[in-house]
């Protein structure tokens, strides 16, 4: 590795300065940043000191495990404000961008859901004319903040282990430039690896917030508040004037001398490992988003000491809103790792499992040793003692903030229940806590969900089973055929609508020993042992009036049935189709379609109702003519309503219409 300045050759020393215009997406961020009412400008400077702290974070953790990297010296993010020039620098030593990262970075917004992003933005921008801050803070545009405040952004970078710097510049007017820094002069200022930031400021203006970000103690004041946690020192040289004093201690007039001293103006006290009555909330919330990079509050903290034959501390947070990349596979995980207080890396996904991957904070440990890597994380004992731990204080807190706090908790399941779900069959340990945890939609209220408990609660004293239905909307669940016999029995189904309750339905049999049933698969008996039996006994004597009907109907449909039999389960509708216990549903087929998966064919049964007159002058019909020519076709309008009543595609929906136009035709 050599950090030797390079031979000039006379063409390097007229770097090409390249114009470029920002990407689409990227102009009307910045567009609305510079025009947005964001009230509170002083936060971009917390921004760019996050930035610099990340970047000193990288270099470490890349320093670890790259023996040729620098392990810097001195660590450190310093401001340079100039009340002349009106201009603030931010500069930091860590890890520094290459020209393909300040493309890639600083040039365009990489991030996920960006068009999803502006599009909200817009229509909020539309109706209210006014940017919310939530907004901006779902998406957390941080570097892009500073245009908040300068007119004009010079960045200036050199990436550890290059010899060759970057300069960035843009007036946020929808271009920007970039040039190599490829000599000396050029290169004078910056680091040996790091990034210089250098705001050309806006004049002054206290009423719309813009403070006067080149003044030393605007610039404390902002320190102190939002990044006095920072593990780096935020240093600054700061301005004293001295006296000369005469006997009786009074400043000697004319004696005024400066002096400048570099300070450190954040205390770099580790939050989580000071007192818990010595912290604030405030102090909280800006840690908080320092870590996360989330503009919005969290929803809730915690801190846990676990002492015994290992010691770590930690401390969590539960975020007010889902990230836009909770779904997303590259989406932003886990929990900061840090070893007696020195920062390890940002996103030690060994600590926590997916299924809580919104869970934001820091691990602490007092044992791992310093240069632990990615490899030996995953098979460390302790890292799995304190996973183990965490998970259970996670799911211990929101049990809590459940009982004391329940729309607190509403709010919280709104935004992260999907994702806590996939735990139901992730983490079967904790399987039962979850199921505590998890609100579900149900028949017993047209708005509000239920637990399971509460569900159990209301049971009827017979009943033996949860029920539920899956499908992709409420409406057409609560319409669906399969639904009728529970409606006329009064038990209560919940209605399951997320993708992700076809998978855990799947794989979780029972709840306090109440098995889960789908309303849609297996044959049904509601009711006491005895109607039961009753029921039963009723069936199987019709079973033997309908014998050849059934089969006839089931030799024409035999494409796409197995079955074709007698039910209970319907009061109104004539037909509905079931699956076998352990067939997939038909959504979960779709799901698997969309997925590219490979899907097993599953025919599945079609149940008449004994008690509907369809059905009844089908068997005369058959009865009188048993090759009657129309039979085929009744079959599949049978069939195809009993689709079209569970919202399901139709094989052949241009021949049910036709089917339908002639029965009509028949009848009028
Ligand atoms: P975020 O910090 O949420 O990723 P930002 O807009 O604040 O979003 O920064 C965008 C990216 O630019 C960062 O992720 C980082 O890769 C890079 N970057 C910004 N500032 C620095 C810096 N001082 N040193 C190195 N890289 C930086
Ligand atoms: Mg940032």
């Amino acid at each position: 590795m050599c950090f030797a300045p390079k031979k000039e050759t006379p063409e390097m020393t007229t770097p090409t300065l390249e114009r470029h215009a920002f990407q689409a997406e990227t102009r009307e961020l910045l567009d609305l940043m510079i025009h947005a009412i964001y009230s509170n400008k002083d936060i971009f400077l917390r921004e760019l000191i996050s930035n610099a702290s990340d970047a000193i974070d990288k270099l470490q953790f890349e320093a670890l495990t790259n023996p040729d990297l620098p392990k810097p010296a001195h660590a450190h993010i310093l401001l340079i404000p100039d009340a002349t020039a009106r201009t603030l620098t931010i500069q930091d030593n860590g890890i520094g961008m290459s020209r393909e990262d300040v493309v890639n970075l600083i040039g365009t917004i990489a991030k996920s859901g960006t068009k999803e992003f502006m599009n909200t933005l817009k229509e909020s921008k539309n109706q209210h004319s006014i940017v919310s801050p939530e907004l901006i803070g779902q998406f957390g545009v941080g570097f892009y903040s500073t245009f908040m405040v300068a007119d004009k952004v010079t960045l200036e970078t050199r990436k550890a282990g290059e010899e060759h710097g970057t300069r960035w510049e843009s007036a946020g007017d929808g271009t920007y430039t970039i040039e190599a820094l490829e000599n000396q002069t050029a290169q004078s200022q910056l680091p040996s690896h790091g990034t210089r930031i250098t705001l050309h400021l806006k004049p002054t203006d206290t009423e719309d917030g813009m403070h006067d970000y080149a003044q030393e103690w605007t610039l404390k004041g902002i320190v102190k508040k939002y990044s006095d946690f920072v593990s780096y020192p935020i240093e600054m040289d700061v301005t004293h004037t001295d006296y000369d004093r005469d006997a009786d201690g009074k400043m000697v007039e004319g004696s005024a001398k400066t002096r400048i001293e570099r300070e450190t103006l954040n205390s770099m006290k580790a939050i989580w490992t000071r007192a818990e009555s010595d912290v604030t909330e405030e102090e909280y919330k800006e840690f908080y988003k320092h870590i996360s990079h989330d503009w919005n509050e969290p929803l809730s903290w915690f801190r846990m000491k676990m002492e015994g034959t290992f010691e770590a501390q930690s401390l969590l947070f539960i975020p007010e809103k889902a990230p836009q990349d909770l779904f997303y596979r590259d989406g932003k995980r886990g929990i900061h790792l840090y070893v007696k207080r020195v920062f390890i890396m940002d996103d030690c996904k060994e600590l926590m499992p997916d299924y809580l991957r919104f869970v934001r904070g820091v691990v602490d440990s007092e044992d791992l040793n310093l240069n632990i890597s990615r490899e030996i994380l995953q098979q460390n004992r302790q890292i799995r003692a304190i996973r183990k731990r965490l998970i259970k204080k996670v799911l211990g807190t929101l049990e809590e903030m459940a009982q004391h706090e329940p729309d607190k908790y509403l709010t919280f399941w709104g935004e992260f229940g999907k994702a806590l779900k996939e735990g139901l069959y992730e983490d079967r340990d904790n399987q039962d806590s979850l199921l505590e945890l998890v609100r579900l939609a149900s028949t017993n209220s047209p708005t509000e969900m239920t637990t399971l408990k509460d569900y159990v609660a209301r049971m009827k004293p017979e009943q033996d089973k949860i029920y539920f239905m899956t499908g992709e909307d409420r409406q057409i669940i609560e319409h669906s055929p399969h639904l009728e016999a529970f409606k006329a029995k009064g038990y209560e189904v919940l209605i399951l609508t997320d993708p992700i309750d076809e998978l855990w339905t799947q794989g979780v049999y029972q709840y306090k020993e109440k098995a889960f049933q789908s309303v849609g698969k297996g044959t049904v008996e509601l009711g006491t042992d005895e109607e039961k039996k009753q029921a039963e006994q009723a069936l199987e004597a019709k079973e033997k009036e309908y014998h050849s009907l059934l089969e006839s109907i089931q030799s024409r449909l035999s494409e796409f049935v197995k079955e074709v039999r007698l039910s209970n389960r319907l009061t109104d509708s004539p037909a509905c189709l079931v699956g076998n216990a352990s067939d997939l549903s038909p959504q979960m087929e779709q799901m698997l379609k969309a997925m590219n998966q490979p899907v097993p064919v599953s025919k599945r049964i079609l149940e008449l109702n004994p008690n509907h007159p369809l059905t009844q002058k089908l068997q005369s019909a058959y009865a009188s003519n048993p090759s009657d020519g129309g039979m085929s076709d009744y079959a599949y309008l049978l069939y195809g309503q009993a689709l079209l009543a569970e919202g399901s595609p139709l094989p052949d929906p241009a021949r049910l219409s036709k089917l339908m136009a002639e029965v009509l035709v028949k009848a009028l």
